[in-house]
């Protein structure tokens, strides 16, 4: 676990979880938590979450690529009531070895279907605070960044990395719709955003658009 900080007032935690190095996070207050991908061997954010006394009451899924999703079955388990959304464009992944790529690693998985979906646009309360649902799509089809404009936080999932941007060689990820989703969305933000990317440190916005070698502020 890596604490990244009280922002506001949330508590911002960070987990690097599983053989792909994924990034979950916990957002918490007082009385809330929320959670942030589940990535295969999940086991340290699930204790972590037990540990506090949280009752997590939203998973939201930055997208349904295997390594963000590879720990939902044992998630559900340990929290039950916990309400799992993810954009409506990725609507079957999760069940989907083929679509959550996880067919082609030889460990598939197939969970079930999410409770609800996100589509952009959409505000959500999580920790006390208000995030955005922002459509960011170019890696996968449903990518979301969770974005809180009162915290000056996006949570970018595979979209954008520090100094690199998410993979468009698999089946359904394109370059040109990625880059366009990183420089109308992401690089439109107030340039002092801190950004938590799926993978990898954070960074800010104004960083990666100023020295992104991958995709370049205008
Ligand atoms: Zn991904
Ligand atoms: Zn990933």
């Amino acid at each position: 676990m890596q604490d990244l900080g009280t922002i506001g007032n949330v508590r911002l935690s960070g987990f690097e979880l599983g053989p792909f190095a994924t990034n979950a996070y916990v957002l918490s207050n007082e009385s809330e938590c929320a959670v942030i991908d589940c990535p295969y061997e999940p086991a340290e954010l699930i204790e972590y979450v037990q540990r506090k006394g949280f009752t997590p009451s939203q998973l939201i899924l930055t997208h349904a690529h295997c390594d963000h999703i590879g720990g939902l079955a044992e998630f559900r388990k340990a929290f039950p009531k916990c309400t799992i959304r993810i954009h409506a464009a990725e609507a079957g992944f999760l069940e989907d070895p083929e679509q959550n790529l996880s067919a082609f690693l030889g460990q598939p998985v197939s969970v079930a279907e999410a409770d609800g979906f996100l589509n952009d646009g959409e505000t959500l309360d999580l920790a006390g605070a208000k995030w955005n649902v922002l459509h960011t799509p170019g890696h996968s089809p449903g990518g979301i960044t969770l974005h809180a404009p009162a915290l000056g936080v996006a949570l970018v999932g595979d979209a954008l990395f520090a100094g690199s941007i998410g993979r468009t060689d698999f089946p359904h990820s394109d370059f040109d719709t990625l880059a366009h989703s990183i420089r109308m969305r992401l690089y439109t933000l107030d340039e002092a955003t801190r950004i938590f990317p799926g993978h990898g440190p954070p960074s800010t916005i104004g960083k990666e658009r100023r020295s992104n070698p991958f995709v370049r502020g205008t």
